[in-house]
């Protein structure tokens, strides 16, 4: 039986100075065993345990979205300990994910109706994932207009500007 307390062994493959104050970062892994990465199956809404070995365990909403294969990813406001420490680590690192965690967001009730998704600040993480997930081809024709009002402190700090064209 899997021990749902062990994490799985990632690689810190990139990290991305998500806001302009650099307090928030957008770590993305690569699981070390590939078998590790069918079992880590979620749904956009759902979040991990990041297990940083010596230094603790926070959860952290998913932000990559399960239509994104071979990589998952994470943004994190530093704020304490373990996040402090995160946010210090350096790409090719080594550390654990824990999870999926969590409920999802009820996709096959709102198939077929037009949906409007409002988030702000760091709080947008498992909405990117979700937006990622009904703009895939696969998923699109299940939902009608898809609007989205998403606001932060200021301009800067906005994630994911890029991906949202946002100007
Ligand atoms: C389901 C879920 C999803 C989440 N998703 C995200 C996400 O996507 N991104 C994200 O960034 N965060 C997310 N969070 C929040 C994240 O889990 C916390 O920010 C993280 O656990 C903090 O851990 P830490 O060890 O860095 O902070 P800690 O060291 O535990 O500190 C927490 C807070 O307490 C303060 N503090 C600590 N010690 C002291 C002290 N001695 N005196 C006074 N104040 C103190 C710190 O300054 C900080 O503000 C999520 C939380 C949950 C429950």
């Amino acid at each position: 039986m899997e021990n749902p307390y062990m994490p799985y062994p990632v690689r810190i493959d990139d990290i991305e100075i998500a806001t302009e104050d650099k307090s928030l970062k957008t770590f993305k892994f690569v699981f070390l065993n590939k078998e590790d990465e069918e079992k880590f199956s979620y749904h956009a809404g759902q979040f991990a345990e990041l297990s940083i070995p010596g230094v603790g365990e926070i959860p952290i909403g998913i932000a990559s979205s399960p239509v994104e294969k071979g990589f998952v990813k994470f943004t994190v406001f530093r704020t304490g300990v373990v996040t402090s420490h995160l946010h210090n680590m350096k790409v090719g690192d080594i550390m654990g994910i824990r999870g999926p965690l969590g409920n999802w967001y009820p996709w096959d009730k709102l198939e077929n109706k037009n949906v409007v998704i409002i988030g702000g600040g760091f709080a947008f993480t498992t909405l990117r994932s979700s937006i990622i997930y009904m703009l895939d081809p696969a998923n699109r024709s299940r939902f009608k207009n898809i609007d989205v009002v998403y606001g932060a402190r200021s301009p800067g700090m906005l994630l994911y500007r890029e991906e949202l064209f946002v100007v």
